[in-house]
């Protein structure tokens, strides 16, 4: 062991969610990570846990891979304008999110519209979340917002300074299908990701998108299919999940009914890899510094599902559609962990019956990049048992 190397080990874990679907709980109560990596998972007695740098007493709760926000909208810092709050992102970690993925800097007051300001936005912005992580989560920002006259160099220049994502397509001045799909196609030649707004208009000065234009486009994901807050028909949304096999991204800021549908519609088809969870935030509707676990106990009681199962849409599944080293627990993964337990009080025998009837878990502990970002969370219920470092 070299004196650099930062070696955590969390010890007395009592379940560990895997985050993958095909086989979400993991046998083990130990898991080990070096340099903010995870180095391996198992039973404390098979693994060398000797000489760690932090030590955790899991105290018997569940190990969760951090949760991912797959739809915000920030704009610089730990602050956004939309509300005039500040520490909002600090908020989303005591409610288990670790990471989270920019729908498009749309708040800023002032938003440049016109191609050279907003292609200098999103860089910036991708710099300035890259170089400043608040509170240790992970913000993956810089996503510029479609406006019409762009063109193919555009995307590659976009691509060549460091963008990987598209604002929600549908905000700016970009709203028919064709044109949408001739940047989504340049975007994706250029490996950055698109999403596209799903709905009725959010706010004055967005508009309605409804289903052949998201066909049309074909972005990569089926940006808040619930709508964000306006859901488009039923029919509509069983017909993109059934016509295409994108991503089905299901938000808080939306219509819950909507949102059981798009759930409901992916499971028959057999596809239930394709749903992830977003906020929406910050937005008309505030933030939600617990809006990932309200959809995690939503969706796995009122759509009758096992909860570990809800945890890997907002974990493994977003991971492997945005191709991030997080959001699973598996060795060579980044440690980012959320240690969790039934809350005070709650009905159920265990945590993952409580979450199924309805109810938030605690949660105790972040891990980020193999760091302790936080303790007891300020905003969750107070869990039933509280992890606990050892030593540091
Ligand atoms: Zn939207």
């Amino acid at each position: 062991m070299t004196q650099e190397t930062a070696k955590l080990v969390i010890r007395n874990i009592g379940q560990i969610l895997s985050g993958k679907l095909e086989q979400p709980i993991l046998d083990g109560d130990c898991i080990v990570a070096l340099d903010g990596k995870i180095s391996a998972i198992g039973y404390e007695k098979d693994l060398d846990t000797d000489q760690p740098t932090t030590l955790v007493d899991a105290n018997g709760v569940t190990l969760a891979p951090g949760l991912i926000d797959s739809h915000v909208h920030p704009v610089i810092g730990d602050y956004t304008p939309r509300q005039q709050q500040l520490n909002w992102i600090d908020s989303c970690l005591h409610g288990g999110v670790t990471t989270m993925i920019s729908a498009g800097e749309v708040h800023a007051p002032g938003r440049p519209k016109d191609i050279v300001g907003l292609k200098a936005m999103a860089i910036a912005s991708q710099r300035w979340y890259e170089n400043f992580r608040p509170s240790g989560v992970k913000m993956y920002a810089g996503a510029p917002v479609l406006e019409e006259g762009m063109e193919e160099q555009d995307f590659k220049d976009l691509a060549d300074a460091g963008i990987k994502l598209l604002g929600e397509v549908g905000l700016g001045s970009v709203k028919t299908g064709e044109t949408a799909q001739k940047m989504v196609k340049w975007a994706r030649k250029y490996g950055i990701q698109s999403t596209i707004h799903t709905g009725g208009p959010s706010i004055p000065g967005s508009g309605l998108i409804d289903k052949d234009i998201i066909l049309e486009a074909d972005a990569d994901i089926i940006g808040h299919i619930n709508g964000g807050h306006t859901a488009l028909p039923d029919d509509q949304i069983t017909c993109l999940c059934e016509s295409c096999t994108r991503g089905i991204e299901i938000v808080h800021n939306g219509n819950e009914r909507a949102g059981l549908l798009a759930m409901r519609t992916a499971f028959e088809l057999d596809q239930p890899e394709r749903v992830i969870l977003g906020t929406d935030s910050p937005a008309g509707s505030g933030v939600q510094p617990l809006g990932i676990l309200r959809m995690i106990a939503m969706l796995s009681s009122l759509g009758d599902i096992p909860a570990e199962i809800a945890f890997c849409f907002a974990t493994g599944n977003t991971a492997r559609m945005r191709e991030l080293d997080t959001g699973m627990i598996e060795e060579g993964m980044s440690a980012d962990f959320i240690l969790i337990d039934s809350a005070q009080h709650a009905p159920g025998k265990n945590m993952l019956e409580s979450i199924h009837q309805g109810n938030l878990p605690g949660v105790g502990m972040t891990v980020i990049d193999g760091i302790v970002r936080s303790a007891r969370s300020r905003n969750t219920p107070p869990a039933a048992r509280l992890p606990f470092v050892v030593e540091q």
